[in-house]
């Protein structure tokens, strides 16, 4: 494919596979078996990691449940808590390189993005270490002079993490530094694709001097071991991020022990582009969108609806800088966008571009794999495809890729409706100059977070998740802490005062 900027493999000696091993009340564990992994961009095998059974995931709960009671953990001070989260921000801080490198080799994506996603986490934890110091309930001392109500805060337990191949280390840290923080242990399966900075955050726990028991890792597949942890008696509440069709999944699994279940799933990202918009600053925020972390985004944008007056217009300039991202080896610091993370995943997402074409869609740039000098062919092309309609899969369905689906509108109602036709509601945005316009798009908008004039900004201290099929519950945040704790209502009488429910007389 001409016109587009391709990154050739760099000269890089690729370190040895990381061998991976479950931790299991505070050792690291051989498996019977293992699994590797090989890197999508650079065909070698890079991690070699224990394959977890259910004698494994036994053991791991078994662990996380003694560790709870004991009380190790759940009852020593926030302040301890926090001292322990704190040396773990800073621990990531030191060893953002290692962990980058295998982070990138495993899932196929950029090493400045693996470097943004590790060194970022730290300010997860430094967050979530404030939360354990400064959580609390309520008091009602206006419940009459006999008596005084308290709502405590208390962790709700044993918790079961799952998580994704797409941000490995990221999504751990949106998750474990807020259980940690509000006293909970847990157990931790990340995919079977992207184990190794996961089971690098285990050696870092210990380090910090997380006591033995309240973090355990298994490693390995979602049957077996992420239905042990869906399922099994000694879990309070499984928190998740994957899939829609996997939530579901878990959703029923979970149901049998009525455990609580907080899930981030899939997303159909729109943004909506106004004709009095910065158009500039919004091409350039829609291609960052939809290129960032090879399209394999929950939070990518990965429709447009563009006022049909600019649609052309809007639509030239991103297919202009489309071609100047940089595609290619993951491993080159200058590089944008990388691998596709299976080939399976790659022939999918070609599959959703080509029956949109067959449907009558345009494509106005890319639509197909790309091979990259050095490195093989498990990349695709930057793509934008035009002319599409609301019933197409690809507007409909979360194809995971490089790949811009735009639709067009005429007025602001067409526009919130065409954001709403979805069964998801993970994110939307809005640009426009009109504060008024932005708002009432704002407050309609069926979706966890809406950006106006930017895209995928995000803080500690802003809750994140969404709404219909994207999820229920929230991460980060205050409000995603709260998920970890449990309400205990504590009613005191004060005194002697109460009168005799039995009658003395009778
Ligand atoms: P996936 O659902 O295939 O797998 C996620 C995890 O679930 C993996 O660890 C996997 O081993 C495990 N798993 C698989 N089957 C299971 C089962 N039956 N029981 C328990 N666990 C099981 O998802 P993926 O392909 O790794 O990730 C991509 C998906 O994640 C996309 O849909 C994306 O939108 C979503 N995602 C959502 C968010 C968010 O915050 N909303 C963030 C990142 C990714």
């Amino acid at each position: 494919m001409k016109d587009l900027t391709i990154n050739t493999a760099i000269e890089f000696d690729l370190p040895a596979p990381f061998v991976g091993r479950h931790l299991i009340a505070g050792e690291w564990v051989d498996g019977a078996e293992t699994s590797e992994r090989v890197s999508p961009s650079h065909g070698a095998v890079v991690s070699v990691s224990a394959k977890g059974d259910e004698a494994m995931a036994e053991r791991a709960f078994a662990a996380a449940r003694a560790s709870f009671d004991a009380g190790v953990w759940s009852r020593i001070s926030g302040k301890e808590r926090a001292t322990v989260l704190l040396k773990v921000a800073d621990l990531i801080e030191a060893n953002v390189e290692r962990i980058a490198i295998y982070e990138t080799l495993e899932s196929g994506k950029p090493i400045s993005q693996s470097r943004g996603e590790v060194e970022g986490a730290a300010d997860l934890w430094r967050y979530a270490a404030s939360l354990a110091r400064t959580s609390h309930g309520d008091s009602h001392n206006s419940l009459g002079e006999d008596m005084l109500g308290v709502v405590l805060k208390e962790p709700i337990g044993v918790v079961s993490i799952i998580t994704p191949w797409n941000f490995p280390f990221w999504i751990l840290s949106q998750k474990l530094p807020f259980a940690l923080a509000a006293g909970c242990t847990v157990v931790v399966k990340p995919s079977e694709m992207t184990p190794s900075s996961t089971v690098m955050m285990g050696e870092l726990l210990m380090e910090a001097g997380l006591p033995a028991g309240v973090c355990n890792i298994v490693l390995g597949f979602g049957q077996p071991v992420g239905q042990v942890m869906s399922t099994h008696p000694d879990v309070d509440m499984v928190t998740f991020t994957g899939s829609t069709a996997v939530g579901k999944m878990i959703t029923q699994a979970a149901s049998g022990t009525l455990k609580k279940v907080a899930l981030e799933l899939g997303g159909k990202n729109p943004q909506v582009i106004c004709p009095d918009a910065d158009l500039e600053s919004a091409a350039d925020a829609v291609t960052f969108g939809v290129y960032f972390n090879v399209g394999q985004c929950c939070n990518s944008s990965s429709r447009i609806i563009v006022h049909e007056d600019i649609a052309e217009d809007f639509v030239a300039r991103v297919v202009a800088l489309s071609r100047k991202v940089r595609f290619g080896d993951p491993l080159d610091p200058e590089t944008q966008v990388g691998a596709i993370v299976t080939s399976e995943h790659a022939a999918k997402i070609d599959a959703y571009v080509q029956a949109a074409v067959a449907a009558g869609a345009t494509v106005e740039l890319g639509g197909g794999a790309l091979s990259v000098d050095g490195l093989g062919d498990q990349f695709y092309q930057p793509t934008v495809v035009s002319g599409v309609s609301a019933d197409m899969a690809i507007a409909r369905e979360e194809v995971f890729g490089p790949v811009l689906v735009v639709m067009t509108y005429r007025t602001l109602e067409e526009a919130i409706a065409l954001t709403n036709d979805s069964e998801y509601g993970l994110s939307a945005g809005i640009w426009s100059e009109d504060i008024h316009t932005c708002l009432e798009f704002s407050r309609r908008a069926a979706a966890g977070t809406v950006w106006t004039n930017t895209w995928m900004d995000g803080y500690p201290e802003l809750a994140f998740g969404g709404v219909k099929q994207s999820g229920q519950g929230r991460e980060i945040g205050r409000y995603g802490f709260e998920e970890f704790l449990e309400v205990k209502s504590l009613v005191m009488r004060v005194g002697r005062s109460r009168a005799p429910w039995v009658k003395q007389d009778v």
